[in-house]
């Protein structure tokens, strides 16, 4: 069965699905966007989806394509044309076809809203979690608004890529300072020899991830320490767990950071709780 899109308010074949190409989003990354995990049918967390959706488009001035409620239809619509079961939803709204330059159209612009659906086996995300990943350290070269999902990704992309090209399945972002900010598409933890879990502050130009969120509660349910505080390489390095956190990934062990072993080696007791707790979380 053929994959199908929705593009600026029609639903057609995913091959054939195109925009201007004096779409801000393709001439500036003047856009915003959300991935959604899709479990058993059902979105998880869109709510705060859409709620850090708002938020990005507010951030930039950028006008809202639709209302939310039609919204949730064409999210539930394009999983139900693509029969989506396990997957990942999705979105992106940029600032619409103006001529080309750089400061915002003077005439108001129809934002571009396209919508897709990918099978995503969270079965084998979680037996990936069972093994743990590498990750390999990569300077963050990014803006100073991280905390907007924009799709500007250019840094992002060429640290996932100098992370891969190592062996890796993930970049750890390291700032001038030495301190930990974030995955290229993934929030960063840690767990101290003493059980601590850390992960920073979203306050601290990093994207808000909707899992983390999700995480840091079930953590706290679970009476697990959780700090929020930025942690360095070295810290890491010396922890007892590590792991990162999205919505592809849900919770996944790092078990090896630049060739040196994080604890023994394995995915450790804390973040093996975690991934359990959170595929029990999707499940419900
Ligand atoms: N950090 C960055 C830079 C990301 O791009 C993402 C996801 O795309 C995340 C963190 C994780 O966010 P979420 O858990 O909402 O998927």
């Amino acid at each position: 069965m053929s994959r199908v899109a929705y593009v600026n308010g029609a639903y057609v074949p995913h091959d054939e699905a195109v925009v201007s190409i004096d779409d801000r989003g393709y001439q500036f990354a003047d856009a915003v966007y959300e991935g959604v995990t899709v479990r058993k049918g059902q979105m998880v967390d869109l709510e705060p989806h859409l709620d850090r959706l708002a938020r990005s488009m507010r951030e930039l001035a950028m006008a809202a394509p639709m209302e939310r409620a039609p919204m949730r239809f064409v999210f539930r619509e394009v999983i139900r044309r693509n029969r989506i079961s396990d997957g990942f939803l999705y979105i992106q709204i940029s600032r619409g076809v103006a001529r080309r330059d750089h400061a915002f159209p003077t005439t108001p612009t129809v934002p571009s809203l396209i919508v897709t659906c990918k099978r995503l086996s969270i079965d084998g995300v979680i037996a990936r979690a069972a093994k743990g990943v590498k990750a390999f350290s990569e300077s963050d070269i990014r803006w100073g608004r991280c905390d907007i999902k924009s799709t500007s990704l250019l840094p992002n992309i060429l640290a996932k890529q100098a992370a891969k090209e190592k062996g890796g399945f993930e970049a750890v972002l390291v700032d001038s300072d030495g301190y930990v900010t974030e995955g290229s598409s993934t929030n960063m933890w840690m767990v101290r020899t003493d059980g601590t879990l850390v992960t920073r502050s979203t306050d601290d130009n990093i994207l808000p991830g909707i899992t983390r969120a999700t995480l840091k509660k079930l953590a706290e349910e679970m009476q697990i320490k959780v700090e929020t505080k930025a942690f360095t390489l070295e810290e890491a390095k010396a922890g007892a767990e590590m792991f990162l956190s999205s919505s592809t990934g849900c919770a996944t062990p790092i078990v090896e950071l630049d060739g040196h072993k994080i604890g023994d080696g394995t995915p450790g007791p804390v973040t093996k709780r975690l991934v359990e707790a959170y595929r029990a979380y999707m499940e419900a």
